[in-house]
């Protein structure tokens, strides 16, 4: 497969649509496992999360709710370190089962300022599923507790994910080819 380019940077393919499907299923099979008797609550994080949840949701067989929030710390390919609560939480977590479902842990500094904010209240559990986990460059203390997949740290695009909003519509995954920028 050709490699890709947005804006001025080159990605070259990575992860097939195949191989994130199977993972994908191997989750749903997991959670249905693991929830089997409970209706969880899904938390998603936007935007990077549409594609992973809505294909996730497919194979969901236990009754379970989905919700959305946004949180954004990412301008160009580097985190700026600055988290952005766009669309905040509508939804009582007291309670409830929660899965807080990401598209990828990189520093950790999103996820850890969502348990932050979410903290006072309480949910009867409290699990995180992600795609993508960069183990390297997590800095945060965190418990994931579903990984679909452990990758080094560079720069990825497709699959929801995106550089500077392009990206997302790719059915795989893309990574960043250092050697051929602009
Ligand atoms: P963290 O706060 O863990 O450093 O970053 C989490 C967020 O940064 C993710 O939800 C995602 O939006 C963005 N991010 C981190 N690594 C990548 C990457 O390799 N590619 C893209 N497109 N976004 C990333
Ligand atoms: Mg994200």
């Amino acid at each position: 497969m050709a490699p890709v380019k947005f804006h001025d940077k080159y990605f070259v393919p990575y992860i097939s649509s195949a191989e994130i499907q199977e993972k994908v299923v191997e989750l749903a099979r997991r959670l249905n496992e693991d929830y089997k008797g409970k209706r969880p609550l899904f938390i998603s994080v936007l935007n990077g999360s549409f594609m992973f949840t809505a294909d996730l949701f497919k194979y969901l067989t236990i009754e379970a709710e989905v919700c959305f929030i946004k949180l954004a710390s990412y301008k160009g390919t580097k985190s700026s370190g600055q988290i952005l609560t766009a669309i905040g939480l509508d939804t009582d977590i007291n309670n409830r089962d929660i899965v807080i479902l990401e598209d990828i842990i990189d520093t950790g500094k999103t996820m850890t300022e969502f348990l932050r904010q979410i903290n006072h209240q309480q949910p009867t559990s409290l699990k995180i599923a992600v795609l993508l986990h960069k183990p390297t460059a997590t800095a945060y203390p965190l418990t994931i507790d579903y990984t679909c997949f452990s990758i080094p740290d560079k720069f990825v695009v497709g699959y929801g994910l995106d550089y500077d909003g392009l990206g997302r519509n790719l059915s795989q995954l893309y990574q960043l080819d250092e050697d051929n920028e602009d």
